[in-house]
């Protein structure tokens, strides 16, 4: 008998339907409050690395996925200049083992498709139109009420209700996050052949200019900026006039960029809650928990990570109890922290403009670290 049989997720991104699907499997009542009216059809792109992979495969995903996304196992370094001259390609960390590839670039909405679909396949009842506002514990049950005036009751809700979370406030952890004074570009467009793997250029007009295939016809390409006031502009062209640096597959995405691709603008953040992620029979997952600028693609494997962990530790325990938390906390804590701490420093390092650091001493460390299952 697992330590619960009726959970309540808010929330329906990674974190929140990675564990939703381990529970309902497990035979454990769950129902996802989601906010929007409807899934979101609109998205980028995203890279999900060996570890992120690792879990999507625990969660029966991998041939589902594997056949959408765009797998690849190296990764290119050019230079800011009119050719993109390729100055090195290295081999990823296969950091969810040799049997997954280190990296799948994914259409994000396809992902969050496939994951819907296998939370609906497990039992999962989805809602949507429900924001959640405030939550009572009484110790034996937590009741949530949601805008629409509608009340729920568990006797474990999940907040994985993403960076702003509402759940996170509502157990009265202040911890908020933070700008790292950098910006993000991103688009989705179709993919020129030669973009095969993620490429990445440090520096030109922006800090980043890096792109990631998604599929045998898409891609999505990113430039990384200091942080501006871009919340009004979806204007491509701005895009494409900083795109005008940089070379290689460049001149083609810049083409699309001119041609009006849609394009999306965000703020780096970056935030840690450092001590207990619960109180009493909530406990939040995924942003809700931690967020880092994606400098090394590591938020969502964090969230779908938070969320096998967790799974893991409800079903196979009897009580929901300190040892519980306990055991999930020493599983969560310091790895997300080294995580978060790894992708600020890689940000920093680059806002610095500091030309000694050790990026790829950085990496390794991290990926020794991810490649052990968590
Ligand atoms: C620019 C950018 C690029 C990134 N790229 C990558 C990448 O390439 N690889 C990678 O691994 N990670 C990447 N990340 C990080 C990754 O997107 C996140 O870490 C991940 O999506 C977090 O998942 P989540 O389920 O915790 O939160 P979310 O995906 O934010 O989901 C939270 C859900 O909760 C819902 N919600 C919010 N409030 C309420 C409420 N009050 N009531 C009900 N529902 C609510 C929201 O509508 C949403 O559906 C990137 C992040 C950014 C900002």
């Amino acid at each position: 008998m697992a330590a619960v049989s009726q959970v309540g997720v808010v929330g329906a991104g990674a974190a929140g339907l990675g564990v939703a699907i381990f529970l309902a499997d497990a035979g454990i009542e769950v129902e996802i409050l989601e906010k929007t009216d409807a899934p979101s059809t609109w998205g980028s792109g995203i890279t999900l690395q060996g570890n992120a992979l690792r879990v999507l495969r625990q969660l029966g995903l991998w041939e589902r996925i594997s056949e959408h996304g765009y797998a690849f196992n190296e990764l290119g370094l050019r230079a800011p200049d009119p050719n993109g001259t390729v100055l090195a390609i290295v081999d990823d960390a296969l950091m969810g083992g040799e049997d997954l590839p280190a990296t799948l670039g994914m259409n994000r909405p396809e992902l969050a498709s496939i994951m819907r679909e296998r939370a609906r396949e497990a039992g999962v009842k989805i809602s949507y139109g429900k924001s959640v506002e405030s939550i009572h514990d009484d110790g034996t049950r937590v009741q949530v009420h949601t805008a629409d005036g509608d009340k729920h009751d568990y006797d474990l809700l999940i907040g994985a209700d993403g960076i702003h979370s509402t759940v996170r406030r509502a157990l009265g952890i202040e911890t908020e996050p933070e700008s790292t004074g950098m910006g993000i570009w991103r688009a989705f467009v179709p993919r020129p052949p030669e973009v095969v793997r993620t490429d990445l250029t440090y520096g030109g007009t922006c800090y980043i200019a890096g792109y990631c295939p998604t599929g045998e016809e898409h891609m999505y390409a990113y430039l990384v900026e200091q942080a501006q006031d871009r919340h009004d502009v979806h204007d491509a062209g701005v895009m494409a006039d900083l795109a005008a640096n940089y070379g290689g597959p460049w001149t083609e995405i810049r083409k699309y960029l001119q041609n009006g691709a849609q394009v999306n603008y965000t703020r780096f953040t970056t935030h840690l809650v450092e001590g207990n992620w619960h109180r009493g029979r909530t406990v939040i997952i995924g942003d809700a928990a931690h967020s880092c600028p994606p400098t090394i693609a590591q938020g969502a494997a964090m969230a779908l990570e938070d969320a096998a962990v967790l799974a893991e530790l409800l079903i196979n325990s009897e009580t929901l109890d300190e040892r519980l938390w306990e055991q999930f906390h020493d599983r969560r804590l310091e790895r997300a922290g080294a995580v978060v701490n790894a992708s600020a420093q890689l940000g920093q390092w680059l806002f610095d403009g500091n030309k000694d650091a050790d990026v790829p001493g950085l990496l390794a460390t991290l990926a020794a670290r991810l490649v052990v299952p968590a």
